[in-house]
């Protein structure tokens, strides 16, 4: 047996139904909810041999890990983070694969990269990918800093998404050599305070800040923020 294998006719709880009407400015179909439910069958099952995450319970699993994983992201799109078709994608820190695998599921056009230190939560993540049949998805162990210097990552990402991983300033550092020239970098954070928008300032070092946009959630209405910055080309005015 494998160290992560998954099985579906165990009794997993069910999440809770009907929750995402209207909640996002986003489809949520009834074929991606069945995939959200069976990746959290998988991250259940894996929580007892990796340390994947502590928020397991059905309701909160749903309002802090899926629903908060779309919602950092997706609104963006269209209009002020506009990205190529089938964009390449890659979630630094994932953990459990937060936001990575959510977003994989809500936007299967997406090419996405999980990146962790932790091999042991890459080893659950890359039995999660083939029990979900995410093709389009790969997840890799090691750091970012030092993938990111090497082909074929460097520069070839479109948007680096990073949740809960370090100081801001460390985030972009992290995220800058995987992006291309004009590429996305969105940080999720819960508070964003005056100190933080400071220390982000002075680490910018070719992005620029587009956008700080701060939301509530829709159960527990905790205050979220998504923090957007673009790479700027060379040549391109730091002004
Ligand atoms: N993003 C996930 C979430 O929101 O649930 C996990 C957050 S967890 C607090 C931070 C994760 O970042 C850990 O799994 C850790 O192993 C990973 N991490 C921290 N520094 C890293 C680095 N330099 N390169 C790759 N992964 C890193």
């Amino acid at each position: 047996m494998l160290e992560f294998d998954f099985i579906d006719d165990i009794t997993i709880p069910s999440l809770p139904s009907g929750m995402w009407e209207g909640s996002l400015p986003w489809p949520v179909t009834p074929g991606m909810e069945a995939e959200f439910q069976r990746f959290y069958d998988c991250v259940v099952q894996g929580n007892r041999r990796a340390n994947l995450t502590r928020i397991l319970e059905p309701m909160d699993f749903w309002e802090k890990h899926l629903w908060d994983s779309l919602r950092g992201v997706l609104p963006f799109l269209c209009d002020e983070m506009p990205l190529s078709a089938k964009p390449r994608v890659v979630d630094i820190g994932t953990g459990g694969g937060f936001p990575g695998i959510p977003l994989a599921i809500a936007r299967p056009d997406w090419s996405l990269t999980l990146l962790d230190s932790t091999q042991k939560k890459v080893r659950f993540l890359q039995g999660a990918i083939a029990h979900l049949g995410l093709s389009q998805v790969q997840a890799i162990a090691g750091r970012a800093e030092t993938l990111g210097a090497l082909r074929p990552y460097r520069g070839s990402y479109d948007l680096a998404v990073l949740r809960a991983v370090a100081a801001p300033s460390l985030c972009l550092n992290y995220a800058r050599p995987w992006l291309k020239p004009g590429g996305w970098a969105v940080l999720y954070r819960g508070q964003w305070r005056d100190e933080e928008q400071a220390e982000l300032e002075q680490g910018l070092q070719g992005f620029e800040s587009v956008r700080v946009d701060s939301f509530v959630t829709p159960q527990t209405q905790a205050t979220r923020h998504s923090v957007i910055l673009r790479r700027r080309a060379s040549g391109e005015d730091e002004g």
